[in-house]
């Protein structure tokens, strides 16, 4: 049925919780973060595409990925614009921009202003919120 509205996943903290590991779970569902280095994309250059691990909506491309130092994945564009929320957020008594998944609502990072030309920003997200799906 067409609607004029994206479809959006809705699915019980039980079933992501019984499809995601107990890592993606906390990052995607309770918004925690991976420590800084750690994640299996922070210097991955792989080409492709960065998919939300949790529902597969396509998130970042590679191409717009670059070092930003923080060891985390950082990229200064999302693939498109609907497919990322931004969502204020003010825990841990900082003024941060939450960035989620559109379609299903999971925690993927942040956003700052004080990224590369383009955009100026630097969506730095989770490697556990993401799933490369390499160039073929
Ligand atoms: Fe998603």
């Amino acid at each position: 049925m067409a609607t004029d509205k994206k479809e959006k996943l809705r699915k019980s903290e039980d079933e992501w919780r019984q499809e995601l590991t107990p890592e993606q779970y906390h990052i995607l569902r309770e918004r925690g973060t991976e420590r800084a280095f750690t994640g299996e994309y922070a210097h991955s250059r792989e080409k492709g595409v960065y998919r939300c691990a949790a529902c597969n909506q396509e998130l970042f491309s590679s191409d717009t990925k670059y070092d930003s130092g923080s060891g985390w994945p950082s990229f200064y564009e999302p693939a498109a614009p609907e497919h990322v929320d931004n969502h204020d957020d003010n825990a841990f008594g900082m003024r941060r921009v939450e960035v989620a998944c559109s379609r299903c609502g999971s925690h993927l990072g942040h956003v700052f202003e004080d990224g590369p030309r383009p955009t100026g920003l630097r969506y730095c997200i989770n490697s556990a919120s993401l799933k490369l799906e390499p160039k073929k």
